[in-house]
């Protein structure tokens, strides 16, 4: 799950690192009421997942509330990365001396979170690495060592020339982002920039924070952002036990599939042929008649789909349930795309005997690329 900036703040916030005092608006004239609450020149900021806003137009210095309110106006509605604008930040302006950048990502070679530092925040991490990857100090953390050394961070924060009271400060946020990584069960946690003020204060001034879905069991405080984080299919896809992500608002092409591993490939087919693939919805193990056709009816509901591949492999699943399945969506759902179904495994006569009935396109002992191309050819007739 993907926090807003809001709601990522919310999270660094309570971590105890240094936050603007900020409010939630859902439409100018609130953005104009927060502004005046605020009482102080102001930043108001489009809420939407993609990253890149300052440049987009969509990050506004105001002077006071009557301004908070029209740049609100201009922000409200607009389109960024596919996502529309119906959430602002307003926020307390800082007076920026320096913009720094410092995050925990995992590295999955190593298995190990790792802390990354720059003074040379304010854009992207990728496009620094690019230019001077010496600018970025990477720290390698022990995930069973409990607390990592206070001097870890000041000497990383030293090397790329930061001195005295900010030094201690920048250290003591990275410090408890770590912790946070760990409290939240992040895959990511990045402020950027974290910046240093004209007073010599460190504070905030963005937050990203992705946390790892499979352990939202244990964080009833951030389960309320997952409804208002997620796309309204993702939602309904994990009622249903299944997982739905969407993937490109320019995709076409629907993907079904059992597994993680298998949606992947089935992916790069899509992508290897010339499809562009809308989202993919991955069934898991042990999936029921009803919870196939409401994964079906769920794809159906996609923006912009004009085909589904349904690419399915019997192992814990069983192919007759899953054509059972199918064919319950085809009662209950008008279904006027193209679908093609690769369909193998525990149970495969049966399974393909149900959709024989249904006379839809089975691929039995053939590969996903001909499922594929197969698809492509009905979605282009
Ligand atoms: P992003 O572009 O989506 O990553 O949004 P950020 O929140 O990182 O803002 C982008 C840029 O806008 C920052 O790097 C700053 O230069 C500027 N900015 C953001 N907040 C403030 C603020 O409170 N005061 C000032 N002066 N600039 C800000
Ligand atoms: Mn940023």
């Amino acid at each position: 799950m993907y926090l807003y900036e809001y709601q990522a703040k919310k999270v660094v916030g309570d971590a105890g690192i240094p936050v603007p005092q900020n409010r939630l608006a859902f439409n100018p004239e609130e953005a104009r009421q927060a502004a005046e609450e605020i009482n102080k020149p102001s930043v108001v900021k489009a809420q939407v997942r993609a990253g890149g806003r300052g440049k987009a137009g969509l990050i506004k210095l105001v002077k006071g509330s009557q301004e908070a309110y029209s740049s609100a106006q201009d922000i409200f509605g607009k389109y960024h990365h596919g996502e529309m604008v119906e959430k602002v930040l307003v926020e307390e302006k800082l007076d920026i001396a320096k913009e720094l950048y410092v995050s925990v990502v995992l590295d999955l070679n190593k298995a190990k979170p790792v802390v990354l530092i720059s003074a040379e925040g304010g854009v992207d991490i990728e496009q620094i690495a690019e230019s001077s990857p010496e600018a970025i100090i990477r720290v390698e953390v022990d995930p069973l060592e409990k607390d990592t050394p206070e001097h870890k961070w000041v000497e990383a924060w030293g090397k790329v020339g930061l001195r005295g009271k900010q030094l201690l400060k920048a250290a003591s946020v990275a410090s408890k982002l770590l912790n946070l990584f760990y409290k939240v069960d992040a895959f990511t946690v990045e402020i950027n920039p974290l910046v240093i003020t004209q007073a010599g204060d460190v504070i905030a001034a963005d937050a990203k924070v992705i946390v790892d879905d499979s352990s939202l069991y244990r964080h009833p405080e951030l389960q309320s952002y997952q409804e208002l984080s997620s796309h309204p299919l993702e939602i309904e896809a994990s009622k249903a036990g299944v997982s739905y992500v969407s993937i490109s608002s320019e995709g076409f092409v629907g993907i079904v599939a059992g597994g993680a591993g298998l949606s992947m490939a089935t992916m790069d087919a899509v992508f290897e042929y010339g499809g562009i693939p809308a989202a993919f919805l991955d069934l898991g193990g042990g999936i029921s008649e009803v919870g196939m056709a409401e994964s079906l009816k769920i794809m159906l509901k996609t923006e912009g789909m004009r085909g589904i591949i349904i690419n399915v492999f019997g192992g814990i699943n069983n192919c007759e349930i899953m054509a059972k399945g199918i064919n319950r969506a085809f009662q209950e759902a008008d279904i006027q795309v193209p679908i093609v179904v690769k369909m193998r495994g525990h149970s495969q006569e049966e399974g393909w005997a149900v959709l024989e009935n249904l006379q839809i396109p089975i691929i039995k002992h053939g590969t996903t690329d001909e499922a594929i191309k197969l698809l492509l050819s009905k979605i282009k007739m």
